[in-house]
């Protein structure tokens, strides 16, 4: 099997963490991939007094595929989000972010309707209220202004992809959300664009929500509803919500791509609270490297690792606080949890057995 040589962004707060244990978890399933680790976000600030040099975006961009954990962005203030950043340095225009039950029962007993969830949530990454365009208006910040930038080539881009998307993957409907209701020439620019590219998709149905109506309807009814286009911001918010669905932010894939290049990186952030006491649930970061797998052309290595991922969340005996607590509100067992290194143990032991 070829080799990959992959840009491995370990990240900051727990993105060390789970991305380590992912590629240890690779290495034991002989997946054939050749790291090229790039460090950004608060590393680099140790090392090169910068989040993001230059010399880094240099390296990523000799590579088409990126593997990264998640990176702290600072609140109010500071420095811009580097992941928008590198979305935008490197035109990953669609953000694909899966939401689907995993084959765990014991997730759903709470909420039995969100077994069998299976949606998409394609979201735009270079424009919408992302455009960074913003700024403070008169004396003593009195105002202030963000910039929610629509393009027409930007809304056709991303509304192709989740048509081509749907397509490719055989799903039946794709919808457009929204807030032209209140937001008129830009969400209305979106919407205007969407009814014409889904003219030219008659085998696949079109309809739109206004975003407040989605987020209830996913809620109550995720089963009605399979590619989800949107912007920046709202997809941004509808797809944690959308992983609350199937388990979490702790189980929760996700990917940027564009034409050129591809960013796997799970749903979740850095969860600074968390870092560096290895107790965080890595499975977010361990299937969205299946997803890149899967991306890669390795389809047997991604079935392997996930069937042992599955295996070892099925058994219950070793499971990361977040599944405890789960399992024990749902009143099914009350166990231990154990840490985040231990798991992977536990998932490595599975895989073993499997292969
Ligand atoms: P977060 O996703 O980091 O954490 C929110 C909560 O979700 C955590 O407190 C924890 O309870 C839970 N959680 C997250 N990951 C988990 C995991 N693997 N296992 C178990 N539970 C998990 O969101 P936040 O606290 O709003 O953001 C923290 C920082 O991360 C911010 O700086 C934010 O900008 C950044 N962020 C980065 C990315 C990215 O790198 N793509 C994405 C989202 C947020």
């Amino acid at each position: 099997m070829a080799v990959h040589k992959v840009v491995l962004i370990p990240g900051d707060g727990i993105g060390p963490e789970v991305t380590s244990l992912t590629v240890k978890l690779f290495e034991a399933a002989d997946v054939p991939i050749e790291w090229v680790t790039v460090e950004l976000g608060e590393p680099a600030i140790e090392k090169y007094g910068d989040p993001f040099p230059e010399d880094a975006l240099k390296t990523i961009k000799n590579y088409p595929v990126v593997f990264k954990g998640p990176l702290t962005t600072p609140v109010g203030g500071g420095y811009r989000s580097l992941n928008v950043r590198l979305r935008m340095e490197l035109d990953t225009y669609a953000v694909v972010r899966p939401a689907k039950s995993l084959p765990v029962d014991w997730l759903y007993v709470d909420v039995p309707r969100y077994k069998n969830v299976d949606l998409v949530i394609v979201r735009e990454a270079t424009e919408g209220l992302y455009s960074g365009v913003e700024h403070f208006v008169g004396r003593d910040r009195c105002a202030a202004e963000t910039i929610n930038i629509i393009t027409r080539k930007g809304s056709e881009r991303i509304i192709r992809f989740a048509f081509e998307y749907a397509r490719k993957n055989k799903r039946r409907l794709v919808t457009a959300v929204h807030k032209a209701n209140i937001m008129k020439t830009t969400g209305g620019l979106f919407l205007e664009v969407f009814y014409e590219i889904a003219k030219e998709y008659p085998d696949i149905e079109a309809n739109d929500r206004i975003v407040d109506n989605m987020a209830m309807q996913l809620v109550l009814k995720p089963h009605e509803y399979d590619v989800i286009v949107t912007s920046n911001l709202m997809g941004d918010i509808l797809s944690d919500l959308a992983s609350g669905l199937i388990g979490g932010l702790g189980v929760a894939p996700s990917s940027n791509i564009g034409d050129k290049y591809a960013i796997f990186e799970p749903v979740h952030g850095s969860a600074p609270k968390y870092a560096g006491q290895w107790k965080v649930n890595p499975t977010a970061q361990m299937l969205t490297g299946t997803f890149m797998l899967r991306y890669l052309g390795m389809d047997e290595k991604a079935d392997l690792i996930e069937q042992a991922i599955f295996k070892t969340l099925n058994e219950r005996k070793k499971l990361t606080y977040d599944m405890a607590r789960t399992l024990r509100n749902a009143g099914i067992a009350d166990i231990e949890p154990v840490s985040n290194k231990e798991f992977t143990e536990e998932v490595i032991r599975n895989l073993k057995e499997l292969k």
